[in-house]
């Protein structure tokens, strides 16, 4: 019984308990399978839930992020639009103000177009031709001069025509002027035989300017206002008129207005036209003007008793290549009117009243060129040549012609020019010795193409005083020739009547190159001679001699008394220049 009860249902119980425990194990390993892989899903589950909410959060900082620029964007377009909106407001407000301008410029244009109508209708209404002869030069033909009363209508008339014909259509007033020194012409032209009496040159003067309102035929006689000087400030004027359509200027025959001429040459507006009566200069043609003959009218050949100007208007330069090289206002027929021996006067004798103290100078004007070496050699030379004061003037005229001899054989001397005063007997003088260089020489001109002089100063006291005044008296009758003795040489050589042989010491010369200033210049203010001793105006700083002073009332120029600003130079010319440097 026992064995059967520990029994149950017919199976073993500790069996049962092993199979029980067998599947207890399997159980727990499942458990534990089970754990480890809820484990592994939580640890994943995890790990991909935040990486999702870090993806959300990146994706949200981006959408953030996106937006933000979005509304930035947003913001500056609205602040563009605004920007430009006021822009547009502004542009609109300028069309307008455009607008209103337009049309107040069209209005004034149209006044103004309206205005220069009115005043170039005036304009033209007042326009005018004008022919400028220079009478001295320019001549009318013989058959008119010679008959006065009807040459000289016939004469304008003829003038005026001719002029009409080359004004091209210009259907206005023809101005004639012709300026002369009526006196001067009239006896140039009765020695020529043209005309009879000089009083016929007065009618035919007279007749001209009766004939015609615009024709005016004007005498200026032989002052500082002639004819030329007259023409040259006729023309600046007229030139510069802008009524004044065309300028016939009959002046070729002179080369004194190519300065003037020249500086018109080149305009485009044609307005100058020359008139040629005897063949021009040369240098006429080059200026490019038209050139004009009215043969008919005027006389085409030069009067018997005129020679060719180039002799005339340089009479010292008869030797030097330059001579037919334009001067600064040369002219032809003023130079003819002199006679030869009136072109070197010799100095006035010495005044007892001149004051021995030396003067300041005043003038600008300095062209004294000092060669001191030069002076020393020359000045020991001369000085052994000269006689000491205590010889005889026989003596001493004697040792120094023998002296002149010796000192040819070296070439001779030559004193240079600019070489007045000075305030030592060496300075202001330079002497060459055997063949000098060619020393550039200049003319200086004031304002009204005047010439102007280097300033003179009185030699000091000085034992030459009374060496040259001995010698001064030793030659007498004769006088020191001033070619010789201050320009270096005498166009007369042989056949001078006056003093070459006399060797004067550098003082000596100094003196009388300083009497020698004290001298008018025969050309006067318009003196081109660069060698020229003499003086172009009172040399004194501040004359107060009055009609005492020879420069006081001259014949031709009168008063050559200058003020500061006459005395300050405008132009300065070097000898064979064609054109002077301005000051
Ligand atoms: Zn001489
Ligand atoms: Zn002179
Ligand atoms: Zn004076």
């Amino acid at each position: 019984m026992s064995a059967q009860s520990s029994m149950v249902n017919g199976r073993d119980p500790s069996g049962i308990a092993g199979q029980a425990l067998a599947q207890l194990g399997i159980y727990q390993q499942l458990d534990n399978e089970r754990d480890s892989l809820i484990q592994v899903s939580i640890l994943d589950i995890i790990t991909t839930t935040t990486t999702i909410i870090i993806i959300i959060v990146v994706v949200v900082i981006t959408s953030f992020s996106r937006l933000s620029d979005t509304c930035d964007g947003v913001s500056t377009m609205i602040q563009k639009i605004n920007g430009d909106a006021k822009r547009l407001l502004d542009l609109q407000l300028d069309l307008d103000d455009q607008k209103a301008s337009r049309m107040l410029y069209q209005t004034r244009t149209r006044d103004l177009e309206n205005e220069i109508q009115r005043l170039s209708s005036r304009l033209n209404s007042g326009s005018y031709v004008v022919v400028l002869i220079d009478g001295d030069g320019a001549k009318f033909r013989d058959e008119f001069l010679r008959d006065p009363e009807q040459g000289a209508v016939k004469a304008a008339w003829k003038l005026k025509e001719a002029v009409k014909g080359a004004s091209f259509g210009l259907d206005i007033p023809i101005l004639v002027r012709v300026y002369a020194n009526v006196n001067d012409l009239a006896k140039s032209l009765r020695l020529s035989g043209v005309i009879d009496y000089d009083e016929s040159l007065r009618t035919f003067a007279e007749q001209f300017t009766n004939t015609h309102a615009d024709c005016d035929f004007i005498n200026v006689g032989k002052g500082k206002e002639n004819a030329d000087s007259k023409i040259r400030r006729l023309l600046d004027h007229y030139y510069k008129n802008t009524q004044c359509q065309k300028i016939f200027i009959a002046c070729c025959h002179d080369n004194g207005y190519l300065h003037d001429l020249r500086q018109y040459a080149g305009d485009a507006n044609d307005k100058i036209c020359l008139i040629e009566t005897t063949p021009a200069e040369p240098n006429f043609r080059s200026l490019q003007f038209p050139i004009l003959r009215f043969d008919h009218v005027f006389r085409s050949e030069p009067l018997n008793n005129e020679t060719k100007r180039g002799a005339q208007v340089f009479p010292f330069r008869s030797r030097s290549p330059t001579q037919l090289i334009p001067g600064p206002i040369a002219r032809a027929i003023q130079a003819s009117y002199f006679p030869s021996e009136s072109i070197s006067p010799e100095p006035q004798e010495q005044r007892g009243s001149t004051p021995l103290t030396s003067s300041i100078p005043v003038s600008p004007v300095q062209m004294v060129q000092t060669t001191n070496n030069l002076n020393t050699i020359a000045s020991d030379r001369y000085q052994s040549a000269s006689s000491p004061p205590d010889k005889s003037p026989a003596q001493s005229q004697v040792f120094a012609r023998s002296s002149n001899v010796i000192s040819s054989g070296n070439g001779g001397t030559s004193i240079s020019y600019a070489t007045a005063g000075g305030t030592t007997d060496h300075q202001n003088v330079t002497v060459k010795l055997a063949k000098p260089k060619k020393q550039i020489k200049y003319a200086y001109y004031n304002e009204d193409k005047y010439r102007l002089d280097s300033p003179t100063q009185h030699p000091p006291r000085t034992p030459a005083q009374a060496t040259y005044q001995n010698k001064f008296q030793a030659i007498k009758p004769m006088v020191f020739c001033n070619d010789h003795y201050l320009k270096g040489r005498c166009k007369r050589g042989v056949n001078c009547d006056k003093e070459h042989e006399v060797e004067l010491t550098i003082p000596e010369l100094a003196i009388h190159r300083y009497k020698a200033r004290t001298s008018l210049c025969p050309q006067g203010p318009l003196c081109t001679d660069y060698d020229c001793y003499l003086s172009h105006h009172c040399p004194r700083p501040a004359c107060a001699r009055n009609d005492m002073c020879p420069f006081y009332h001259t014949a031709n120029w009168g008063d050559l008394h200058y003020t500061k600003e006459q005395l300050q130079p405008k132009t300065k010319w070097a000898e064979g220049d064609d054109f002077p440097e301005y000051l």
